[in-house]
């Protein structure tokens, strides 16, 4: 009784993907899952191919299983070597190790003996109708297709024809090979498909030995069959295809042989965000952001240059959970998963983002002293360092304010506040140039406080951080906001265009005052900010200027919840 129930609280967790795995371990159909992630090297990977990385990854891992990376390389127009190199960085650095790393380009002389195998079984013919006219005879759905005049053809012709295609006898468009099926399916992809284009370009990696390829359709299925993977995950626009994956794998498997089982899951869609890798070019080709990795982009490479670690894409796409229909994700709880990784894992340190001076008039002129911080508090292996304290002093111009009402907790003429690890400071005077500018602050401090502990009791309710003028050191900072300002980017007027829903004030720059043990850094690296937000060094750094991203700002400042 006990056990029934655990077993039916342990496969309600389950997806529904999971149930079919273990459904096909059960029952013995395969002793071992193998599934793969498919890409086309003709961009860079988004979050949503994170997405689908992590769960075909994650199933090797729960299952112990294998997984290969294999790219989906049927188009030499689109593909470069650029984004193959950064998909392979990409999936290791998500932490993720492939089994076998192929290509659909590895398949092409299979592909090619199965095409001519087809052909001679009076399956695939090659038609001499330009592209639009086989477009216009497969009509709508509803209406039955228009079969083309080449369709019963002599095998001999078409075989002799498929062969001087692959010679480059023929002109690019003028034939292309096609899967003779059903031109009155409902299924409009059933309509005999195009299997085989003339395409007289070289290949990144077969070079010039072709001067056909195979249409992703023809190669797809087959890639999966040759690699033996079980169960071939993919996103729902795929469903539509599978009866004609099938049906090539009909034609050319053994009874015998053990298929892959396409399983659809809903694509990841996020607000503010586009995601698909044909918008994200124009983005980069137009100059519109600086480069794929732009810590605005919904890439791979983009979040990592912003500072989202593997770890909170991982936490992200297991909360995203795995749907059967479109949806679209709030933005928010990607942001919510790299604050819960680095908020264990990221070192606090102090930076003031918009400086204004403050001068304790009490502490000795001259004098720095060396006061204790804690590098981590959820993290206490962090250890410590010591951050340097003198007379003049930077804080953050948003904590003074000079009408404060009864609630702000912060400094104001004649009010006591906690500098973070340092000393209780009173404000006594507010020094303004002749705007009226407030350019510096004259405080008092109470010696008796150091390391912001009260001397006698007294309550202090804020806490501010800080940097000593002394030792600081110049920091640039670049603040992040959403790169489209609408929930939907793509929902445009007719004749509109995407990228007019670009937020213009997507990006901007400030120069910090950061501590010094902030110098000592490498691109990469993350750091909460006290009270500002995670931080994380960018490649632009320099000898002369460290750049900081900021990766996304804290929820709630500490300031707050130590109140
Ligand atoms: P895009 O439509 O963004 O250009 P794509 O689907 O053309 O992407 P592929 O390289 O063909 O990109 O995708 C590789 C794999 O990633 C496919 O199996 C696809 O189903 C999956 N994938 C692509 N986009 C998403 C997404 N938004 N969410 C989940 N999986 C995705
Ligand atoms: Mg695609």
């Amino acid at each position: 009784m006990m056990k029934q129930n655990q077993e039916t609280e342990s496969t309600k967790s389950k997806n529904f993907i999971e149930q079919i795995i273990e459904e096909d371990l059960a029952s013995g159909k395969h002793e071992s899952i193998y599934t793969r992630f498919p890409p086309e090297p003709n961009g860079y990977l988004h979050i949503g191919h994170a997405k689908a990385i992590c769960l075909s990854f994650g199933i090797k891992a729960d299952y112990n299983g294998k997984t290969n990376l294999r790219f989906d390389d049927t188009n030499p127009i689109k593909e470069e070597e650029e984004y193959i190199d950064s998909i392979k960085r990409d999936v290791s650095w998500l932490g993720f190790e492939w089994d076998k790393l192929c290509y659909a380009s590895d398949y092409f002389d299979q592909l090619y003996d199965w095409a001519m195998m087809l052909i001679k079984d009076g399956k695939a013919y090659i038609d001499e109708q330009p592209g639009e006219e086989i477009s216009k005879q497969r009509t709508t759905p509803r209406e039955p297709g228009i079969e083309s005049p080449f369709r019963n053809r002599p095998v001999k012709e078409s075989l002799k024809l498929f062969e001087g295609m692959k010679k480059g006898e023929y002109d690019e468009g003028s034939m292309v090979l096609r899967a003779k099926i059903d031109m009155n399916s409902p299924n409009m992809h059933m309509r005999d498909p195009i299997m085989y284009r003339i395409l007289k370009r070289p290949h990144l990696r077969t070079g010039d030995k072709w001067n056909i390829y195979p249409n992703y359709d023809y190669a797809h299925g087959q890639s999966d069959f040759i690699e033996g993977i079980t169960h071939s995950l993919c996103t729902l626009e795929f469903e539509v295809h599978r009866p004609l994956y099938n049906w090539f794998l009909d034609q050319i498997a053994k009874p015998e042989e053990p298929r892959p089982r396409q399983i659809e899951f809903a694509r990841l869609n996020l607000t503010y965000t586009v995601m698909s890798k044909r918008k994200l070019l124009e983005l980069v080709q137009g100059g519109l952001v600086n480069g794929w990795d732009d810590p605005r982009m919904p890439t791979i490479s983009g979040l990592r240059r912003r500072g989202f670690t593997p770890a909170s894409i991982r936490l992200f796409s297991e909360r995203v959970g795995l749907a059967k229909r479109e949806n679209t994700i709030d933005v928010g709880l990607l942001e919510w998963a790299v604050r819960e990784d680095l908020n264990k894992t990221a070192e606090r340190r102090m930076a003031v983002l918009d400086p204004l001076k403050v001068v304790i008039t009490n502490y000795p002129e001259g004098k720095i002293e060396e006061i204790e911080g804690t590098n981590n508090p959820e993290d206490e292996s962090a250890g410590k360092r010591m951050i340097p304290f003198g007379r003049e002093l930077y804080i953050e111009r948003s904590d003074f304010m000079e009408d404060a009402p009864r609630k702000f907790f912060r400094l104001a003429p004649g009010r006591e506040v906690r500098l973070r690890y340092g000393y209780f400071i009173t404000c006594n005077d507010v020094i303004k140039d002749d705007e009226g500018n407030v350019t510096e602050l004259h405080c008092s401090y109470d010696p008796e406080s150091r390391g912001g502990n009260s001397p006698d009791g007294r309550k202090v309710k804020g806490t501010i951080h800080w940097v000593a003028k002394e030792t600081a050191e110049k920091a640039e900072i670049r603040i992040y906001d959403r790169l489209f300002s609408v929930e939907d980017p793509t929902d445009v007027p007719e004749g509109g265009d995407f990228k007019d829903n670009l937020n213009p004030e997507s990006l901007s720059k400030t120069i910090a005052l950061i501590e010094p043990s902030l110098k000592d850094t490498t691109a990469g690296d993350h750091f909460q900010f006290e009270r500002t937000g995670y931080f994380c060094v960018d490649k632009d750094s320099t000898d002369e200027m460290i750049v900081f991203n900021r990766t996304v700002p804290l929820r709630d400042s500490w300031a707050k919840k130590n109140k």
